[in-house]
């Protein structure tokens, strides 16, 4: 395969609500265009961009799906995107990546949340961007009526530059209001279009839109509205030269009309493509020198520096890790050496390959704007910045939402612990928002991902992919334990069986301290009522019982301890037997100090359409929350609250059920805070219980 100059480049992402056709509207593109030379659909499981196990056995997209066509001399690029809020990282990267977007419509379900939430994402990040209306062959597809849907909710900026011809199973081609021609589909099962004229019963409608389109067109630009005005209409070139224009500008939003399952309108999108959607050469990226931290930007030029961006890693069973990197800036050629400044080391490419699915094949070079893939690079992961060493720069990485929600993990048989962490680890290469922690206190594995069917995905692929089995549980809370008051003890520890017997004595205060502090031992002892060299093993004694509890087996925290008297035996006392004295008078000490429960506390902030936020203030409170406060953001209130882990291990879909999944959240620790008496009856309860079930260990 050869390689493309930028000007004969396309990168578009098809983004939309789940179910409106998008992979089936790629696939369809990809046979149009002779990319592949049969129409793979969905229900058969052997799209191009949908590969990966789990997206075949669900026919949802889960990941960001990249495939490539040639049209009239051009690469186009197709980033397939999945269309659920869980996987919206996915989708930013595919958004990143590209230069166009093509939001597809359902045309009989219209605009749908997800519709809504890719329109002003696309808003956000001033990205050219077109309306596909799909499914046009359904009954009750319906332009009109969605349509005026899209204008009231997007403005006028919305504007058909196609009619369709036939409704429902009619749906049978396209009038192209620029070139004005109808294009008909072939009918036959091959997604060729035939040239025509506009059939004669739709020329009044086919006028009527071209008038709003022509008038649209000629207001972008002071030349072409004094042609407007002398001759009253505008020439197919001068039409295309002011369409790109207000395109490239966002005042024009082109809708057009397909049926990707009878392959009806597909030349006509590819013609689109090509001809009004931007090249990369538009869109330059701002990046900074890794070393000084100042701006900086290269050219989309091929014999500027080299710069490229990674977009998304595969991680596939046979082939290894895959890398898909954007070229910014310069040429990479294939076997070169590069330089990774995110990880600042060098990194040694392979063959450059182009790439169909997860299918590569070699293409020698890359040239700025194009979309490529490496296999088997070594130390390059998702969202790096590769360049050439002398002439370093460096992308931030895309900012993406972090995991709401955690499971525990086990092993569904001991001993696969080493293989469960190795497949992990490979999942998350080409999952960023997948995140494996290891909970140093209750010693559980915690797995935290975007949502619960986000977590459940991964399980199944561990179990297809890699063949080991792994069982779900909530994860403990990291309670701690601490005291509210000052108290002290003596605590003597003193046994003769026969021999050598133990003797060990210590006076100790203890108190609280500020929260977070830890634990503190302070030596106040005065004279040699106990040996320096058995005052550490008060301490050690001390710290041996504390990590372990004593209300309810969690570690305790936030105390001071002065050791201040004692006594010893010049024979019978001995490290073990201070330490015991330490042990055993702390616990002394610990009642009576009035020990509490600590819990950690979690800042919330929770994104919703506001007819949701009067149930979503109620729950929190149901879950001892606290609502601080509410701000707007565009059309959502965002709710601020704090809550206590333990009441927001299931919220993610508590809150999903609650507001049929129109509603997001993020969590991030605050800090500690006293359980509520009724609530640390509870967890001593639950501890007691657990307990039981194991056999007791004491000094
Ligand atoms: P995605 O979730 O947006 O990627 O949608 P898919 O491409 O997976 O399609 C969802 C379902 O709609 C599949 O069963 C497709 O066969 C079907 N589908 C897609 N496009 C069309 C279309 O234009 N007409 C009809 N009748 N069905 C379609």
């Amino acid at each position: 395969m050869k390689s493309y100059a930028t000007d004969a480049l396309r990168n578009i992402a098809l983004a939309g609500h789940n179910d409106t056709g998008k992979t089936t509207l790629v696939s369809g593109l990809l046979f149009a265009a002779g990319a592949v030379n049969r129409f793979l659909r969905v229900e058969d499981g052997n799209t191009v961009t949908d590969f990966d196990e789990e997206e075949v056995q669900r026919k949802i997209s889960i990941q960001l799906g990249l495939a490539h066509a040639e049209w009239k001399g051009h690469k186009i690029n197709f980033f397939d995107t999945p269309g659920f809020a869980m996987f919206i990282s996915e989708t930013l990267a595919g958004l990143k990546g590209a230069d166009s977007l093509a939001i597809v419509v359902n045309g009989v379900a219209g605009v749908e949340v997800h519709t809504s939430k890719i329109f002003s994402l696309g808003e956000q990040q001033r990205i050219p961007t077109c309306i596909v209306i799909n499914k046009m062959d359904k009954d009750y597809a319906d332009d009109e009526k969605v349509v005026a849907q899209l204008k009231d909710k997007f403005g006028n900026r919305i504007l058909p530059i196609q009619v369709p011809i036939g409704k429902e199973s009619g749906f049978h081609g396209v009038v192209d209001l620029v070139r004005r021609k109808a294009f008909l589909s072939a009918g036959d099962g091959t997604p060729g279009a035939k040239e025509a004229e506009i059939p004669a019963d739709m020329k009044a409608r086919a006028d009527a839109a071209f008038e709003q389109l022509v008038e649209k067109v000629a207001e972008g630009d002071e030349k072409l509205m004094e042609k407007f005005f002398e001759t009253g209409t505008l020439s197919p070139q001068d039409m295309l030269a002011g369409l790109k224009k207000g395109i490239a500008k966002r005042d024009i939003i082109p809708v057009l009309f397909t049926s990707a399952a009878k392959l009806t309108g597909l030349p006509s999108l590819l013609d689109f493509v090509v001809d009004l959607m931007p090249s990369p050469a538009v869109r330059p990226w701002e990046g900074k020198n890794p070393v000084s931290g100042e701006a900086l930007s290269f050219e989309p030029k091929e014999d500027a520096p080299p710069s490229a961006y990674v977009i998304k890693t595969i991680s596939d069973l046979f082939a290894g890790r895959i890398t898909i990197f954007k070229v910014l800036s310069g040429t990479f050629h294939s076997d070169g050496t590069y330089y990774n400044s995110t990880r600042e080391t060098p990194e040694r490419f392979g063959a450059i390959n182009a790439i169909q699915g997860k299918t590569l094949t070699p293409v020698g070079e890359a040239k700025p704007g194009d979309i490529v893939a490496l296999a088997k690079l070594k130390e390059t992961k998702t969202f790096d910045t590769i360049c050439e060493k002398g002439k370093p720069i460096l992308y931030d990485p895309l900012k993406i939402p972090e995991a709401s929600i955690s499971f525990a993990i086990e092993p569904k048989s001991k001993g696969d612990e080493d293989k469960i962490s190795s497949a992990l680890a490979r999942l998350m290469e080409e999952d960023p928002v997948l995140k494996l922690t290891r909970d140093m206190q209750t010693k559980e594995i915690v797995l935290s991902g975007a949502g619960q069917l986000h977590i459940e995905i991964v399980v199944k692929k561990l179990q297809h992919k890699y063949g080991v089995g792994v069982n779900l549980k909530l994860p403990k809370v990291p309670f701690k334990e601490t005291v509210t008051r000052k108290a002290e003890t003596t605590y003597r520890h003193k046994k003769q069986t026969g021999g050598r017997g133990q003797f060990a004595e210590a006076s100790i205060i203890l108190e609280p301290a500020g929260r977070g502090e830890g634990y503190e031992f302070i030596d106040e002892i005065f004279g040699g009522s106990i040996p320096q060299n058995f005052r550490p093993s008060v301490d050690k004694g001390i710290q041996a019982t504390s990590v372990k509890g004593v209300l309810a087996g969690y570690p305790v925290v936030d105390f001071k301890v002065r050791l201040v008297d004692g006594k010893f035996h010049p024979v019978d006392s001995s490290d073990r037997a201070f330490q015991i004295a330490g042990s055993m008078g702390f616990k002394e000490a610990f009642a009576k100090a009035g020990p509490t429960i600590l819990e950690p506390i979690f800042n919330m902030e929770i994104a919703s359409p506001e007819e949701f936020c009067g149930d979503i203030m109620g729950d929190l409170n149901g879950r001892r929350g606290r609502v601080q406060g509410m701000d707007v953001e565009g059309d959502l209130r965002v709710v601020k609250a704090q809550a206590p882990l333990a009441e927001i291990l299931t919220y993610s879909s508590d809150l999903r059920s609650m507001t049929q999944g129109r509603a997001t959240f993020s969590l991030e620790f605050s800090h500690y805070e006293e359980v509520p008496k009724f609530a640390q009856e509870k967890i001593i309860a639950a501890a007691k219980k657990e307990k039981a079930g194991e056999t007791e260990e004491e000094e």
